[in-house]
């Protein structure tokens, strides 16, 4: 037997009464059927009401061959129940599905744009259209001309008519079903084969905006809010810029440049400090190769920092091995547990020989060339180590 569909006579019914025909336990809880529902159910794009039969909560509601099923949590007591909607949740769907109708009219009129796909989510709302070929100003344009729409206030009609009457509409799309084919007429600016739950006028869609698009591979895909939402999301967007631009002190609309501005003097600042940094580490490589002492010969340094950046040690090695006669033994601890080693152009000792002895007795990683070493170790404790037997190891070697 089909349902009788309350919401498509008056979608304003959030309050009903109705006889259980149907009363049936399953997994997910207890299924319900009524002779009559102002609950729509999941389709057409539009998500199912929720809300309450006799107080017990209805969590979903779908449709069988006609026939509406209600997902209830626990069983109805009796045969005549009162059924009441969450109706902020389906007037922010009948908003969003207007909305929908409206704005796919509008892209239609003005770029030719089909709709051939809708998506009403709890957070996103967006249709994909037929053309990857819309521009910027097309857009601007359709959301110019849905709001323009919203401002006049339509009414939105819905009428039942059969297929040999159809020829006489300009319909946008065509119907699904074959008889009794529902339309939802906004005021002879669209007419559209429809299911869903529509208010009564334009006006009560509130602003239709667009937030973002995307070309896809085949068609386009306009993100948007309406209503509730939109004005959820302006309020989003307002506290967010308003801080931006406290930050910043400046206004609303210097607030995009003031950032631009602010992230190019960060690069040209970020290449200053890098060149510093480097000259900083060159007279410190030569500070620490003026006062090192001579052993056998040439001069050994060895150091060990916390914390220190690794590209501070090589630089620092580069500076220190780029004196004739020196090798440089570096290890830093902390976040990272690294030790390196290199030595002058001049000398002749591979590195590697007693560097590989010492990670291999320790168990640290790493390698390199015969002039230049590096390995990290377990923790501080291994690196001090390390750094302390290449030391002796080195020494050795000379
Ligand atoms: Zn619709």
């Amino acid at each position: 037997m089909d349902t009788e569909r309350l919401y498509r006579e008056n979608a304003y019914t959030a309050q009903f009464t109705a006889k259980v025909v149907r009363q049936e336990k399953t997994r997910e809880g207890f299924e319900v059927v009524l002779d009559k529902t102002a609950f729509y159910p999941t389709g057409g794009g539009q998500p199912c009401d929720t809300g309450w039969l006799d107080g017990i909560p209805v969590i979903d509601v779908e449709e069988r061959e006609g026939t509406v099923v209600h997902l209830l949590k626990a069983p109805l007591e009796s045969d005549a129940v009162t059924g009441r909607i969450d109706w902020e949740r389906r007037f922010d769907h009948m908003q969003q599905h207007a909305g929908q109708h409206v704005l796919s009219a509008c892209f239609d009129k003005i770029a030719g744009a089909g709709t051939v796909g809708f998506h009403l989510g709890s957070q996103f709302v967006y249709i994909d259209l037929d053309s990857i070929d819309l521009t910027r100003e097309q857009i601007t344009q359709a959301e110019q001309l849905a709001n323009k729409t919203v401002f006049e206030s339509l009414p939105i009609k819905t009428y039942t008519v059969q297929p040999a009457e159809l020829n006489s509409l300009p319909l946008r799309k065509q119907p699904t079903v074959e008889e009794d084919i529902r339309i939802v007429e906004i005021d002879g600016f669209d007419y559209s084969p429809c299911g869903g739950t529509h208010p009564s006028h334009t006006g009560c869609i509130g602003l239709i905006k667009i937030r973002r698009w995307e070309k896809q591979k085949d068609c386009t895909r306009i993100e948007f809010v309406c209503g509730g939402r939109a004005l959820e999301d302006y309020g989003i967007k307002n506290e967010s810029l308003n801080r931006v631009c406290a930050m910043l002190s400046v206004r609303d609309f210097e607030a995009a440049d003031a950032v631009e501005r602010i992230l190019s003097e960060n690069k040209a600042l970020a290449k200053a400090a890098e060149a510093m940094r480097e000259e900083l580490c060159k007279f410190e490589a030569e500070k620490l190769v003026r006062n090192a002492p001579l052993e056998k010969g040439l001069r050994l340094i060895k150091l060990s920092y916390h914390n220190r950046p690794l590209e501070e040690l090589r630089l620092l090695v580069s500076g220190i091995t780029s004196e004739k006669g020196c090798i440089a033994l570096l290890a830093t601890t902390g976040d990272k547990n690294q030790v390196m080693a290199g030595r002058s152009e001049d000398l002749s000792i591979d590195l590697r020989k007693p560097f590989n002895e010492v990670m291999s007795q320790i168990g640290g990683r790493g390698g390199g060339s015969a002039k230049l070493v590096q390995g990290g170790l377990g923790d501080a404790e291994s690196a001090a180590r390390a750094l302390d037997m290449l030391y002796s190891a080195v020494l050795n070697e000379l």
